[in-house]
């Protein structure tokens, strides 16, 4: 298609996990993707590929800091934000403005442009659970001045902010609240669960539980997770959706369908767990579902499969990564 005749879609957070994949997901339905990503935590590897197409653009900037982007545009997808909590510990106050100025920046850049923005909202509002699962009109258990507030609340925020300009300004806003999601792409020093059990199975290394490993995760695929926020770009609800997967695991669980499925000699090795993390983390996706006719298609374990896969295509100095903290596991 001529590029004037393209839809034009904006996806900040280009260069992360999710961010990269829903340009690839924007390029296959022939839309010109502009990318903006400032690289904190994300690598141009992963939109590499992308690079020779005439409608792929992209731009290394900040949003936290004033947003301008040439033409008109139709959609707005604001993805950009640290998103494990090694990252989000590690750079606090740039989390909590990406949350905050860097969702101002983007709904008036919409509104500007009269386009439809979607934001990247979290399991995470709903902090540490009173019920299980947790639907879209629980308020959460949130404490602001614990260790994670500063993610947790800027997503609050970020979701207050954009029902503020639906409401105030008509604008088109959706809401996703995504829960845990994997696949390729994701860092494997990034602290979360998946990717680090992978990489230590990889390695031959132990994998490191908190706790009793008894808390529990529930991970949705990333081809999945895509088509949901698909679904709810081009929904017509304006209150938040839940989209995951609810099938509900414990990490004991977890380690042990990694370690079979690389075929490792790894042990599981116990450490302390942190403050205030989740007992428990499950989906209510019946909104999804009745709204947007989207439910999960991948199993974990062929998801698990597929990034497995995906990382031993990886060179080997990428698996011998030895600066690897980990905070906790998400
Ligand atoms: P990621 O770290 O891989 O990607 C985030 C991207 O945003 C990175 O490329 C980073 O460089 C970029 N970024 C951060 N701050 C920026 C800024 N100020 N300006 C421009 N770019 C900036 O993380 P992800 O897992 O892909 O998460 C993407 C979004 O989805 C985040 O908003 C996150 O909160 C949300 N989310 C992800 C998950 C998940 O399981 N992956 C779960 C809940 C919510």
């Amino acid at each position: 298609m001529e590029n004037k005749h393209r839809k034009r879609i904006l996806i900040t957070g280009a260069a992360g996990f999710l961010g990269s994949h829903l340009c690839d997901r924007f390029i296959l339905e022939d839309y010109h993707v502009i990318g903006m990503d400032n690289l904190i935590t994300g690598d141009l590897q992963n939109i590499a590929h992308l690079f020779k197409l005439e409608n792929f653009e992209f731009y290394n900037h900040d949003v936290s800091k004033f947003v301008h982007v040439p033409g008109h545009l139709d959609y707005v997808l604001h993805f950009a934000s640290p998103a494990s909590p090694i990252d989000y510990l590690k750079i606090p106050i740039q989390t909590l403005k990406v949350g905050s100025l860097g969702t101002h920046n983007l709904l008036g850049l919409a509104r500007a442009k009269s386009a439809r923005i979607l934001v990247a909202s979290t399991s995470e509002i709903y902090g540490d659970p009173n019920v299980s699962p947790q639907s879209e009109d629980y308020w959460g258990n949130v404490n602001p001045v614990g260790p994670r507030g500063v993610y947790d609340e800027a997503k609050r925020f970020q979701e207050a902010m954009t029902t503020a300009y639906h409401n105030f300004h008509q604008l088109e806003t959706r809401i996703v609240r995504i829960f845990n999601t994997f696949g390729s792409r994701m860092r494997l020093n990034d602290g979360r669960a998946i990717p680090t059990f992978i990489a230590q199975a990889l390695r031959g290394e132990d994998l490191t539980l908190f706790g009793n490993g008894l808390q529990t995760r529930s991970f949705c695929y990333v081809s999945d997770q895509v088509e949901g926020i698909f679904n709810v770009l081009h929904g017509d609800c304006s209150t938040p959706i839940n989209i995951g997967n609810p099938d509900e695991i414990n990490l004991n669980q977890l380690a042990k369908e990694i370690i079979e499925i690389t075929q490792s000699k790894s042990k599981i090795r116990y450490q302390e767990l942190p403050t205030e993390d989740p007992k428990q983390r499950r989906p209510d996706i019946s909104k999804a579902k009745r709204l947007l006719d989207w439910e999960p298609r991948v199993s974990r374990k062929e998801g698990l499969e597929r990034t497995i896969e995906y990382y031993r295509t990886l060179p080997i100095t990428a698996l011998e990564h030895k600066d690897f903290k980990y905070y906790n596991h998400r």
